[in-house]
């Protein structure tokens, strides 16, 4: 049997990462990998192939991740159908999470100062680690620039790109995290409740969001139920969830909602007001989430908040299309102060962890909002999963 080169290569780094992982801690595991990993590659529309390449060489700054699980993103659900991004062939998934496995010899923190050793949990993050206060809105004006959105990357000859994938290179330079003290599930959930992390800063800037305040949240997906989840975390109980089933008011209630409305059971919009009142004992909201991708649902959520009260639009990630408001009614008479809010800063991802601990410590179920698991094998059916709106979150689990 014939030792070359790359075989020596990949012994040492065997022995330094044994090394590694024994010093550190010793629950953790060897730091041994394969020659290769799969990744899923979306080749055309609607098709990822699972492909085998080679894992490269990592660079000192670099590290290799093995990966345990990456959540579908509405992001990945476009691409995967529409190629909007104009990316194929790419390598998708950016709400991953695993274990580190090897580290360039510079390596020695994560962006945040916390030390990073072989056997650490980690997750990425889209956003440039040396501007703590950037948002997606900047770093689109910038084109990328030189921040890596794994998961977002066209393949090159590194391969191992995103997060759905057995392995996924981290290259020097990257926003990375050492998440170690969160569960699997829990990690999976950090980028889309970063999402909601910042919404509710960017609600705070107005002065009107209170701990005493009455909320409504409108749309229980992932993002409201995770807006519901943040503001019971900062002491919000008076909470008031609308969506137009009741499985998912039924979550809702799980995930901290003092009460919920059925739109489906009012007929107008008249009607609808009266019952979200009615869920405050009474009296319309201070404050609102719209948190649906529905134009109409836009222009509803006006009527149901109080007059001098305010609003935190973060339902269109993507454009859905114009919404028709009354601008004397909706907004002027009614002084009402209105916030966007899309993406997050890093400061907002950084938050997130301790808002994930703080959440399971109230006893919120969390995790239940990952309600598809699907082995690597089953890609294609997961992302159908997700298109097909069936569930909350949906996530790709590596064993
Ligand atoms: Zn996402």
């Amino acid at each position: 049997m014939s030792v070359n080169s790359a075989d020596i290569e990949q012994i040492v780094r065997q022995v330094i990462g044994q090394m590694q992982g024994t010093a550190s801690a010793p629950k953790k595991s060897a730091g041994a990998y394969p020659k290769t990993g799969r990744v899923a590659m979306l080749t055309e529309l609607e098709k990822f192939e699972l492909k085998e390449y080679a894992i490269p060489a990592l660079g000192d700054d670099d590290i290799l991740v093995k990966v345990e699980g990456c959540g579908v993103c509405g992001t990945d659900a476009h691409e995967f159908k529409r190629d909007p991004f104009g990316m194929i062939p790419v390598v998708l998934g950016h709400e991953g999470t695993g274990e580190i496995v090897a580290m360039g010899k510079n390596v020695k923190k994560d962006s945040a100062g916390k030390p990073l050793a072989i056997g650490d949990k980690v997750v990425t993050c889209m956003i440039f680690k040396d501007n703590p206060d950037i948002t997606m809105f900047d770093l689109n004006k910038q084109n990328v620039g030189g921040a890596d959105v794994y998961g977002l990357l066209p393949d090159d000859d590194v391969h191992h790109n995103g997060w759905f994938a057995d392995y996924i290179v981290v290259r020097g330079g990257s926003t990375i995290f050492n998440v170690s003290d969160l569960s699997l599930d829990l990690r999976i959930l950090i980028e889309p409740a970063a999402v909601l992390i910042h919404a509710v800063e960017r609600a705070k800037t107005t002065g009107i969001l209170r701990f005493n305040s009455r909320v409504v949240v409108q749309g229980c997906g992932p993002i409201g139920l995770l807006c519901i989840a943040v503001l019971r975390t900062m002491g919000i109980e008076n909470i008031v969830a609308v969506d137009g089933e009741d499985k998912r008011l039924g979550f809702a209630k799980e995930m901290g909602a003092d009460k919920s409305v059925n739109f489906k059971n009012h007929k107008g919009i008249e009607e609808l007001t009266k019952a979200v009142e009615d869920a405050f004992g009474g009296y319309p909201a201070d404050f609102g989430f719209q948190c649906t991708g529905s134009p109409i649902a836009h222009a509803n959520i006006y009527k149901f908040i109080r007059n001098g009260g305010g609003l935190c639009e973060l339902g269109f990630f993507i454009n859905g299309g114009d919404a028709t408001i009354n601008p004397h009614f909706d907004i002027c008479a009614k002084e009402i102060t209105t916030v966007g809010s899309w993406v997050y800063t890093l400061r907002d991802y950084a938050t997130t962890f301790d808002f994930l601990k703080r959440a399971k410590g109230i006893g919120l179920p969390v995790e239940k909002l990952i309600t598809h698991r699907f082995p690597l094998e089953q890609i294609n059916e997961a992302l159908k999963t997700n298109l097909a709106m069936e569930g909350l979150k949906i996530a790709v689990i590596n064993e």
